[in-house]
């Protein structure tokens, strides 16, 4: 059976090595802090204390870090970065959410050491994590993705392949862009139903009869409702991500919606919301 290496046990990463540990795999597993590690040890994983010890003699080795910053250091780090422990043949996943341009620059130099990069970026959030249904958002060669299925399908329910590398990173920064601005819409929209003294609840009933609702837009409303701000993904992971979207193009770009609600996240962390869910931006514009 594979070897697989883990890297990061964040919120999300602890969730997904967890699933493999599940189904089976010899999982070792890598954290910057230790903490994270116990529970899975308790589980059966061997832990290692660096990233580039983690993927001694892995077949596959799946990362999901904070952000582009992150995720160099853990695979390019002179010391003890991932890339430089692997065996040739082996195949790096990525699954944090990042920037193309990192992509690409990490694909560039996994190949001239004879690795093969998938980017595998996912939609959903701990709970689907948690259920193995994440929806991958997958760029790298085709060929790879044949030899990596079997194990995303141990983390997720759904696999959509955009083609090479960087286009998973557009499609999971297109998808979190369509969230971000449903969410800050919304939230206003509450803030301004309050002013208005209708009933919140009544009103926003009746918009999710009509064709316009989401069902994302139903999730957010509900939270925003019951004041249930429970990190599962905080308004600082979604800031970064509409700063990566504008990063993608040039500054003088006409991408006024997209800034419009990349400041508004931008705020809320400036108020201290930041380790807060993203439905916390609501206390911008209500009193819940
Ligand atoms: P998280 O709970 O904040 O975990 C972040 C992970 O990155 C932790 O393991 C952290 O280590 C590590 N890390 C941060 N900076 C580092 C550095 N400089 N060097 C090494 N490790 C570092 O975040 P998450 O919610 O799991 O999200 C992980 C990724 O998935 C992010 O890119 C996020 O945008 C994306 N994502 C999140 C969700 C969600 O709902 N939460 C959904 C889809 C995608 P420590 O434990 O030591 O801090």
């Amino acid at each position: 059976m594979s070897q697989i290496a883990f890297l990061g046990l964040g919120a999300m990463g602890s969730r997904m090595a967890a699933n493999l540990l599940r189904a089976g795999y010899s999982l070792t597993v890598w954290n910057r802090s230790n903490e994270p590690t116990y529970p899975l040890l308790h589980q059966g994983a061997k832990v290692a204390r660096s990233p580039k010890e983690a993927v001694a003699g892995a077949d596959f080795a799946i990362s999901m870090l904070r952000d582009d910053e992150a995720s160099r250091h853990v695979w390019l780090d002179r010391e003890g970065g991932a890339l430089a422990g692997m065996k040739t043949g082996a195949i790096a996943i990525e699954s944090s959410t990042l920037t193309p341009r990192w992509i690409k620059q990490f694909g560039e130099t996994a190949a001239e050491k004879g690795i093969d990069l998938l980017e595998a970026p996912v939609s959903g959030s701990t709970p689907q994590a948690e259920m193995a249904q994440l929806i991958y958002l997958v760029g790298g060669k085709s060929t790879t993705l044949n030899q990596c299925d079997f194990l995303l399908r141990e983390m997720g329910s759904s696999i959509q392949y955009v083609g090479e590398l960087g286009n998973g990173a557009l499609a999971k920064l297109c998808t979190n862009t369509m969230l971000g601005i449903q969410l800050t819409t919304l939230a206003e929209l509450i803030g301004i139903l309050q002013k208005c003294g209708a009933d919140v609840s009544q009103v926003l009933s009746a918009v999710a009869t009509t064709p316009v609702w989401s069902v994302v837009a139903g999730r957010l409303a509900t939270s925003m409702q019951a004041g249930n701000f429970n990190p599962q993904f905080p308004i600082s992971l979604i800031e970064k991500d509409f700063n990566y979207i504008l990063n993608v193009v040039e500054s003088d770009s006409f991408t006024p919606t997209i800034q419009a609600a990349r400041d508004v996240f931008h705020e809320a962390e400036a108020k201290g919301l930041g380790n807060q869910n993203m439905t916390a931006i609501v206390k911008l514009f209500a009193s819940v």
